[in-house]
């Protein structure tokens, strides 16, 4: 049994989901193959073959494969995955664009965010935003995977030494190109990295008020998160939405300011380690999933916990 994971990078770094991934395939057993797919990526190269528990990282470097463009990426992941007995890929934005075109090229079902490896043909994943989780079992010829970070205990980046394999196959499809891309630039941690999570809701009234969670979240070395009520209000960009249709984070600690703890915002954080609400509301349904609650207007009990940080 081999596994073929499709790294996910950035910036000529390796991102911290894919070392979750690594985890998932490790769980799988057999060995662990890692694609890199990109322009000038010698590097991404050399740092995924230090991830522990891979045996060979395969590079396809090309211009094709510059920004990742699923078009591309997918025959190239299709053409390399028949070989493997299961293709992984983290549950990322770029993850869910490249490996449903891969299933389909593959004429296989793709089995979704499996969040638990029970055998190397069954995963657990979650349903209806979390409520439920289904146990999934797989008669592919090759399984297509994609992991959800969470789930899984990141392998160590360093400590391997996987050989090194250039992949020499291109694949153009010609159907789209890349334009240009706007990137949210922030000092604080990325959303799903943060071992810190301050998130507001609707609650917090207006975009203006979220500097309270921001001066808050400097204190802690947080990141700050967002309902889709605050989101959809234009109180912050998209980017920050944490749930089901936003972000997925399990940090240490997860402060919930201003959100009620409907089920869709629960779907993206309730696998957090801490989780302390502060609502008006005692009957808010977020106080059902938090370790400490508490009942207060936010704009004096933010301040407070402020000064005492
Ligand atoms: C298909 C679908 C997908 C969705 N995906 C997501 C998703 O990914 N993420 C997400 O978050 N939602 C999502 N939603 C929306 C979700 O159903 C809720 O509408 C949303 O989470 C509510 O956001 P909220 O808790 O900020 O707002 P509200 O439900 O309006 O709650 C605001 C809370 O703030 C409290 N509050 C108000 N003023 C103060 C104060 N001064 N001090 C303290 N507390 C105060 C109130 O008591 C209340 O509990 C989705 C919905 C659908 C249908």
């Amino acid at each position: 049994m081999t596994i073929l994971v499709i790294a996910e990078h950035e910036n000529g770094a390796v991102a911290p989901a894919t070392l979750n991934t690594v985890a998932a395939a490790a769980k799988i057993g057999g060995d662990i193959h890692v694609l890199v797919a990109g322009q000038n990526v010698g590097g991404v190269a050399e740092a995924a073959a230090k991830i522990a528990g891979v045996a060979k990282v395969l590079v396809a470097d090309n211009a094709a494969y510059a920004h990742q463009l699923p078009e591309n990426v997918a025959p190239l992941v299709a053409e390399l995955g028949k070989g493997y007995s299961h293709v992984l890929a983290p549950a990322t934005s770029n993850g869910k664009n490249i490996l449903p075109r891969v299933a389909a090229l593959l004429d296989v079902d793709q089995i979704s965010e499996i969040i638990s490896v029970e055998s190397a043909d069954t995963f657990k994943r979650p349903i209806y935003a979390g409520n439920a989780i289904a146990t999934v079992q797989s008669s592919a010829a090759v399984k297509v995977i994609t992991v959800r970070a969470t789930g899984f205990d990141a392998v160590a980046a360093e400590g391997g030494s996987a050989a090194v394999e250039a992949v020499a196959a291109a694949h153009d499809a010609g159907k789209s190109a890349f334009v240009g891309e706007e990137l949210a630039k922030s000092d604080r941690p990325e959303l799903t990295a943060a071992k810190i999570v301050v998130s507001g809701g609707r609650g917090m009234q207006n975009g203006d008020n979220f500097k309270h969670l921001y001066a808050l979240a400097d204190k802690l070395g947080a990141a700050v998160g967002a309902s889709r009520a605050a989101v959809d209000a234009g109180f912050v960009p998209n980017d920050m939405q944490v749930g089901q249709t936003g972000k997925i984070v399990a940090p240490q600690l997860y402060i919930a300011v201003g959100i009620s703890g409907a089920i869709q915002h629960l779907a993206g954080m309730k696998d957090s380690k801490v989780i302390v609400a502060i609502n008006k509301d005692e009957e808010a349904p977020i106080f059902q999933v938090a370790d400490y609650g508490l009942v207060a207007d936010l704009f004096e009990a933010i301040p407070e916990l402020e000064k005492l940080v």
